[in-house]
């Protein structure tokens, strides 16, 4: 009776497994938490083999100076949050958090912006570009970011 139990558990357990890496393949954030509300969108230069934004003393003639390769228009989710030096970890929080002058600066956090098909996941960066999975698709297309999910784009502020 109780390896019967133990077995069936076992099945349900790989089961599961299967489930989770079938719904893998997302966006990086679990549907729990909270995505971004992709608020503030900006064209900025971005380096698609260094996966950054360089500023404009790193572009020299279209190209990153960085990697020499070319850098690209892209739509970028702009949130900014607070760090500071002063409390040893480096967490994001939403506010200036001891008010002292010099510890807590704000930065900006950017985040490369997605067009996700809600019914079939299909995604691409334009949206005109985005391929559903069947023909028949009725999902309706929804401006998403990169990181949404993780704070400052959504997502809980770190303690
Ligand atoms: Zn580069
Ligand atoms: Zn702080
Ligand atoms: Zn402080
Ligand atoms: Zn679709
Ligand atoms: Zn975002």
């Amino acid at each position: 009776m109780k390896r019967i139990a133990m077995a069936s558990l076992a099945a349900a357990f790989l089961c599961g497994l299967t489930l989770a890496q079938d719904m893998g393949g997302g966006m990086g954030a679990k549907p729990q938490e909270k995505a971004c509300d992709v608020s503030k969108v900006e064209t900025r230069d971005y380096c698609p083999t260094c996966k950054a934004w360089p500023a404009s003393d790193q572009i020299e003639k279209g190209n990153c100076k960085t990697c020499k390769g070319k850098v690209e228009k892209a739509e970028t989710c702009v949130k900014t949050c607070f760090t500071c030096k002063m409390h040893g970890a480096p967490a994001r929080h939403s506010k200036d958090c001891c008010g002292a002058k010099g510890c807590c600066k704000e930065i900006p956090v950017l985040a490369l912006v997605w067009y996700k098909c809600d019914a079939c996941s299909a995604k691409a960066r334009k949206e005109t570009d985005v391929k559903h999975a069947t023909e028949t698709c009725a999902g309706k297309i929804a401006k998403t970011c990169e990181q949404s999910g993780t704070f400052p784009h959504g997502g809980e502020e770190s303690k």
